[in-house]
């Protein structure tokens, strides 16, 4: 014969106490693997040049993901860009890797490579027609 506690009660405290941890893990999860504020494509065209909806971001902190390379035309600026500026690893060739913001990083010093995810945090200057992301803090995804 097997004898069978039933208990209402104290399942009913356990489960809340597991929504509660649940509830906790949401809470902490996004602000670890938050997903970037905006897409490269969002803020500037194919040409480089600023999209109309990009200018009320001018002066805002924001945070983008795609990839970092050393552009010969952005002088010591770096450029983010959603492909890979960077020889295919299919064919050879450097595709075009489409819109890209240049970026003046914080530090002297960038460890990503070319193929690697990198999520990008700094504050958008007007230059002209074009914009660029200043005291940009990268690091990789
Ligand atoms: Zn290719």
């Amino acid at each position: 014969m097997t004898l069978r506690i039933r208990c209402t009660h104290d399942r009913g405290v356990a489960r809340r106490h597991v929504l509660t941890g649940v509830a906790a893990l949401i809470a902490l999860v996004p602000a670890g693997r938050a997903k970037a504020d905006h897409r490269v494509s969002d803020l500037v065209g194919d040409d480089g040049m600023a999209l109309p909806r990009a200018r009320d971001l001018v002066g805002q902190v924001v945070r983008l993901r795609g990839y970092i390379s050393q552009g010969a035309e952005a002088g010591p600026d770096y450029l983010l860009t959603e492909s890979p500026n960077a020889p295919c690893q299919l064919c050879g060739l450097t595709h075009d890797a489409g819109a890209a913001l240049r970026v003046q990083p914080a530090e002297s010093e960038v460890s990503a490579s070319a193929v690697q995810v990198v999520e990008v945090t700094g504050r958008i200057e007007q230059q002209g027609d074009s914009l660029r992301l200043i005291d940009a803090r990268i690091a990789i995804v």
